[in-house]
C-alpha cells in the first residue's frame, strides 16, 4: 500500500499546478498569459523541488526499508537455522533416550533371565557382604544346604554353615583381595546336620570406584567324588605298594600311542636297565631280547594289538652278560564302553623255575628209563616162563624166577627212593626234630646193615661219643644206613669201616671211613646228583639206584647241615656230614 501512496505523492505537483492554473483562469480570464505561465512555471518548479525533496526522502526510506528487510531476512534465516539445529539436537537426544531405554529394558530382561538362571543352576550361588551377611541365596543353595532363601537372608554365612577351612581364613581373605578370587575346598554342615565337602570359588564384587562390596561364593558338593577319590587314592597307594614291592615287573602301556604309562621298580632289577629309558622310549626293553626269541615277541605283539592279551616266554640279555628267562603276560584294560584303552602286564623272571622245569623233565626221562630197565627184565623173564620153553628145564626155570625177583626188588627200591626224594624235595616232608644221642643213631644203623656186612667180614669201628643232636631220628637213620650200605658195597671183604662223631663248636661232625675202591676226584661232587654213579654197571652189580646220596644230601640240608666226600682211589673213601646241636634253651 505504501509504495502506491508514494506514487501519488510524486504525481501531486503536476496535478496541483494544473488546478492552480485552471483556478486563476476561471477567476481572471483576462490575465496575462505569460504571467500566468510564469506563475505556473514557478509553481511547477516549486512543486518539482518539493517532489525532488520528497523523492529523496522516499529513496532514503526505501534504502532503509531494504536494509531492514535484509536484516529481517538474515534474522529469520538465522532463526530457522537455529531451530533446525536445535531440532536435530533434540532428535538426537530423543534417539539416544530411546536407545538407552531399549538398552535398559534389554539389561533388565537379561538380569531377569540371569536371576532365573541363578536359580536354575545346580551350583550353589551365594553373595554376602564383607561382614559375611548373606544377600543372595539361590535355589541351588536351598537344595544343597536345606535352608530357604527367607531363612538364609541376613544370616552370617560361615556361622550358618559351620564352615571348616583347610587354611586359615585370614590367609584366604588376603589372597581373595589380592587376586580378586579364591578357590579351595571347605567343609560345611547342612541343615540336617550332615557334613558335606564342597569345592568353593569366591569372587570379589566391586563398586563403581573399585571398592570391594560383596563376595560371590559358588559351591559344589564334592562329598561323593571326594569319597571316591579318597578310596581311589587308598587303592592306588595299595596298588603302588604291591607293584613296587613284588618281584615281578608290573607295566601299563598305551599301545596305540606307543607310550609306557607305568613300569614298576622290579624292571630295574630284572632287566638291569633304567625305568626312565623305558618312559622315554617305549621299545627300549626290546633291545635286550635274545635274538632267537624275538619272533615270539612279534607273535605276542600281534595278539596284544588285536585282543589285548598275550602270554609269552623269552630270554633277555642283561648288561652284565647274564641271560634271564622272562614270562610276560598281558591283559586288556577297558573303558566303561568296553573298548581296550590300555594294556597292562606282568613280567616275571622265571629263570629258576625254568631250571627246575628242565631238571624235572630230565628227572622224568631218567626215571622212566631207570624204571623201564628192571621192568623189561621182569617182563622178559615172565614171557619166557609163560612160553613154556623152560618147563622141562628146572634150572633155567629157577634162574628166570630169580631174575624176575631181583628186578622186582630193584624196581621197589627205585620207586621207594624216587618217592622219598620227591617227598623231601617238594618240601612236604616236615621234620619233627628231637634231641637224640648220636651214638644211639649209629648203633641202630649198624644193626640194620650188619646182615650184609658180616658175610663179608666187614667190621665197624665206632668211636664212643656222648654228643647229642637235634634231628628227626628216622631221617638220619636212613642217611646213615645208605652211607654204611655204600661203604660195605664198595669195600673188599675183611676190611673195616670207621665211624667217628665229633662235637664241634656249633655242630656235630659225623665221618664214615671205608677201605674200599675209592672215588675219582672228579666224581666226588657228581655222585650226589640223581641217578649218578661212578660206574654205570654199579646199578646192576651192586644193586644201587644212584639216588641214595641225593636223598642223603636232601635230608642233611633240611637239617641245616652239609654233606661231602673225600677219597683216594684204591685206598678208601670218607663221607662226612654235620648235624645241628640241640638248641641251648632245650639242653
Ligand atoms: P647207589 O649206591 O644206589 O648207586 P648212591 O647215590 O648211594 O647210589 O651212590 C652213587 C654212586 O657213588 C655209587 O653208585 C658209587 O659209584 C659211588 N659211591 C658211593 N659210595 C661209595 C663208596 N663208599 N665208595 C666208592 N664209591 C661210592
Amino acid at each position: 500500500m505504501k509504495p502506491n501512496l508514494r506514487l501519488w505523492d510524486y504525481g501531486a505537483p503536476i496535478g496541483s499546478t494544473a488546478i492552480a492554473l485552471l483556478l486563476s483562469l476561471w477567476l481572471d480570464p483576462l490575465q496575462d498569459i505569460w504571467s500566468v505561465l510564469t506563475c505556473i512555471l514557478i509553481s511547477f518548479f516549486l512543486n518539482l523541488l518539493t517532489q525532488a525533496v520528497l523523492f529523496q526522502q522516499l529513496k532514503t526510506e526505501l534504502i532503509e526499508r531494504k536494509q531492514m528487510e535484509t536484516t529481517w531476512k538474515q534474522a529469520k534465516e538465522e532463526l530457522e537455522n537455529r531451530v533446525a539445529e536445535r531440532t536435530a539436537q533434540l532428535l538426537e537426544v530423543n534417539n539416544h533416550l530411546i536407545e538407552t531405554v531399549i538398552e535398559q529394558q534389554k539389561k533388565q530382561h537379561i538380569l531377569l533371565e540371569q536371576a532365573q538362571l541363578l536359580d536354575l543352576a545346580h551350583d550353589t550361588i551365594i553373595t554376602r557382604d564383607l561382614n559375611g551377611v548373606i544377600s543372595l541365596w539361590n535355589k541351588g543353595a536351598e537344595y544343597m544346604y536345606g535352608w530357604t532363601k527367607a531363612e538364609a537372608w541376613g544370616q552370617i554365612l560361615h556361622t550358618l554353615l559351620k564352615t571348616e577351612f583347610t587354611q586359615p581364613l585370614r590367609e584366604i581373605e588376603i589372597e581373595l583381595l589380592a587376586k580378586g578370587y579364591w578357590e579351595g575346598e571347605l567343609t560345611h554342615v547342612r541343615r540336617d546336620a550332615q557334613l558335606i565337602h564342597v569345592a568353593s570359588r569366591w569372587v570379589v564384587q566391586k563398586n563403581s570406584i573399585g571398592k570391594p562390596v560383596k563376595i560371590l561364593e559358588i559351591n559344589n558338593d564334592i562329598t561323593e567324588s571326594k569319597r571316591i577319590k579318597d578310596a581311589l587314592r587308598v587303592s592306588e597307594e595299595r596298588f603302588r605298594q604291591i607293584a613296587e614291592n613284588i618281584q615281578a615287573v608290573f607295566w601299563m602301556v598305551d599301545i596305540q600311542n606307543q607310550q609306557t604309562l607305568y613300569v614298576s621298580k622290579a624292571y630295574e632289577t630284572i632287566w638291569q636297565r633304567s625305568r626312565e629309558s623305558l618312559y622315554q622310549n617305549f621299545s627300549d626293553w626290546l633291545e635286550s631280547i635274545h635274538p632267537d626269541d624275538s619272533h615270539y615277541l612279534d607273535i605276542s605283539y600281534t595278539s596284544m594289538s588285536t585282543t589285548g592279551k598275550s602270554d609269552v616266554k623269552y630270554r633277555i640279555y642283561r648288561p652284565d652278560g647274564s641271560i634271564r628267562w622272562i614270562r610276560d603276560r598281558a591283559f586288556p584294560v577297558r573303558n566303561e564302553l568296553g573298548q581296550v584303552v590300555q594294556i597292562g602286564g606282568i613280567s616275571e623272571d622265571i629263570t629258576e623255575l625254568q631250571k627246575i622245569d628242565e631238571m624235572k623233565n630230565e628227572f622224568i626221562s631218567i626215571v622212566s628209563h631207570e624204571l623201564r630197565t628192571p621192568l623189561t627184565a621182569i617182563r622178559a623173564a615172565l614171557g619166557l616162563l609163560q612160553s613154556g620153553i623152560y618147563d622141562q628145564k628146572p634150572d633155567k626155570f629157577k634162574r628166570m624166577i630169580e631174575i624176575a625177583s631181583l628186578d622186582s626188588d630193584r624196581l621197589v627200591r627205585l620207586v621207594n627212593d624216587i618217592l622219598d626224594l620227591e617227598r623231601l624235595e617238594s618240601g612236604r616232608a616236615v621234620l619233627e626234630k628231637i634231641i637224640y644221642p648220636a651214638t644211639d643213631l649209629i648203633q641202630q644203623a649198624v644193626a640194620g646193615v650188619n646182615a650184609i656186612a658180616k658175610p663179608q667180614d666187614i667190621h665197624f669201628h665206632i668211636h664212643p661219643t656222648d654228643a647229642l643232636v637235634w634231628v628227626e631220628p628216622d631221617a638220619i637213620l636212613q642217611t646213615l644206613t645208605n652211607l654204611f650200605s655204600n661203604a660195605i658195597k664198595f669195600s673188599p671183604a675183611n676190611s673195616s669201616i670207621t665211624v667217628i662223631v665229633q662235637q664241634q663248636s656249633d655242630h656235630v661232625l659225623f665221618q664214615i671211613r671205608d677201605q674200599g675202591r675209592g672215588i675219582p676226584a672228579d666224581k666226588l661232587e657228581f655222585i650226589f646228583g640223581r641217578f649218578q654213579q661212578v660206574d654205570a654197571t654199579d646199578s646192576r652189580s651192586k644193586g644201587g639206584t644212584g639216588l641214595g646220596l641225593a636223598i642223603c644230601r636232601s635230608i642233611i640240608e633240611q637239617h641245616g647241615g652239609q654233606i661231602w666226600s673225600q677219597s683216594i682211589v684204591g685206598v678208601g673213601s670218607t663221607f662226612s656230614f654235620t648235624l645241628p646241636l640241640p638248641p641251648k634253651e632245650m639242653k
